[in-house]
């Protein structure tokens, strides 16, 4: 199997068809694979996987196990909270983790376990051809320009935002759908706030909105927090996601802190001093926040019948990063992937069928969080605060109504999280045998 991508997605991927018997070797475009990145969720579904992948010694290592979600007014009012992971019940904890070091744990297993040959940077992916006999992708080596093929049963493409290989499923998809939310992104050192292990967002995505969290065990383990900070500001003026210089929306575009901090220069709480953490930040990333529109299909369809390429994380269903959904739906596709692929493997022998019922268990869920993304209905209550409250409040129960706050409760459950006890009861995706 040639899988495109060596993001988080593309990784696990890998991980996965391993450790169901099936080899996969991964191409990645950039030159060298660094731990790029600031912070990132992984939520207990996730966290399963990694842990059943072997992974749960080094997670628990690393990143911090989130003890809850709390939200504030953007005055820094507590207006609700949700306890998280294993506090809410799952026998998984919930991780907040520095995204470029969850990709170097991934890249270490892979070239562990696959051999230091299955991960190939430089090399893009640039077109496929397919046959009832198997897959040709061409790929380009970056540093030479030299283009060459590879042979493969599938082809997974896992190449993100911008994948290359969607673009040849789909071809003249519109450039990334952007709602007009830019958030410019840090980490800095800290004292803890909170519990320590708190995601804290304060304000609303229909003007300001601030997010953060801590990301490291090891600064824990010496009493200090290292503090990965989002800020999100609607720019309703604003018709372009490209920056000054005409960057497109990148995840490692280079934001200014003028530019963030005068909209956060009096979010001084109590508990959390806002534009000290922006000043803070050594280097601070700009995101345009933007998704694509689901799709109809992942996988190619030729004559002869079901294809052999698919798409898996980014490249399938790029979402909005509100409700931490990014990294861990990419993670679970993984996983699906190669439980479908093994399966149809040993029944039919046919990849193509496995593919086929990857996206049948994947995609429509998937395109629903997707949407959901666009409209969180948690969003839309804490609207309902600023609008009633502009100037702060005492007590939230002057603002909401109990049955508003079960709503809020309701609301976040069912739209980023899995049900507790299906997530805790269902089968292991490891594949025992084939
Ligand atoms: C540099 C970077 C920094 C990020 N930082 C954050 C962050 O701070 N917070 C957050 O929530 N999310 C971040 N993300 C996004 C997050 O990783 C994804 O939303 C999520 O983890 C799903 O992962 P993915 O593997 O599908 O995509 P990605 O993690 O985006 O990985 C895609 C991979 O495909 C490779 N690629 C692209 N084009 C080609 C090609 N033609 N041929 C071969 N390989 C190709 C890329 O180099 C990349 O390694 C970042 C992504 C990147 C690439």
């Amino acid at each position: 199997m040639i899988v495109a991508g060596a993001g988080i997605g593309g990784l696990s991927a890998a991980l996965s068809l391993h450790a169901a018997g099936i080899e996969a070797i991964v191409i990645d475009s950039s030159a060298t694979l660094r731990p790029l990145g600031v912070g990132i969720n992984l939520m207990p579904h996730a966290v399963r996987e990694l842990t059943e992948l072997g992974l749960g010694g080094e997670l628990e290592a690393t990143g911090i196990p989130t003890a809850e979600m709390v939200h504030f007014d953007r005055h820094g009012n507590r207006i609700w909270g949700f306890a998280s992971g294993r506090n809410i019940g799952y026998r998984w904890p919930q991780y907040s983790i520095h995204r470029g070091e969850l990709q170097m744990i991934l890249l270490g297993a892979v070239r562990e376990r696959l051999g230091p040959g299955a991960v190939r940077t430089g090399t893009a992916f640039v077109s496929f051809a397919e046959s009832p006999a198997g897959i040709l992708v061409r790929v380009r080596d970056r540093a030479s320009g030299t283009l060459s093929v590879l042979r493969g049963d599938v082809l997974v493409g896992a190449d993100g935002l911008y994948s290359q290989v969607r673009a040849q499923l789909h071809p003249g998809e519109p450039p990334p759908h952007w709602g007009g939310v830019m958030m410019w992104r840090g980490m800095a050192e800290g004292a803890p706030f909170l519990t320590g292990r708190t995601v804290a967002v304060a304000g609303t995505n229909a003007a300001l909105k601030f997010v953060a969290y801590p990301i490291s065990r090891q600064a824990e383990r010496r009493g200090r927090a290292l503090l990965n900070w989002v800020a999100e500001v609607k720019l309703p003026g604003r018709a372009s996601v490209r920056d000054a210089d005409g960057n497109r929306a990148d995840w490692n575009r280079q934001g200014r802190l003028g530019d963030v901090l005068p909209w956060f220069a009096d979010w001084k709480f109590g508990w959390l001093d806002v534009p000290a953490l922006i000043t803070g930040a050594p280097r601070i990333l700009e995101y345009p926040m933007v998704d694509r529109d689901p799709l109809p299909s992942w996988g190619s369809k030729p004559s002869s019948g079901p294809g052999r390429v698919t798409l898996l994380g980014d490249a399938a269903h790029p979402m909005y990063p509100i409700g931490a959904n990014g990294g861990s739906q990419a993670v679970l596709d993984a996983r699906v992937l190669a439980w479908s692929l093994a399966c149809a493997l040993s029944s039919s022998g046919s990849p193509a069928e496995g593919l086929a019922a990857y996206e049948r268990a994947r995609r429509e869920t998937v395109n629903a969080i997707v949407l959901a993304c666009r409209d969180m209905p948690a969003d839309r209550l804490l609207q309902t605060v600023s609008t009633r409250a502009p100037g702060g409040f005492e007590r939230i129960e002057d603002v909401l109504s109990t049955a508003e706050l079960a709503a809020f409760d309701q609301a976040y459950r069912s739209t980023t999280l899995p049900d507790v006890a299906a997530l805790n009861s269902r089968p292991s995706l490891t594949v025992t045998s084939r």
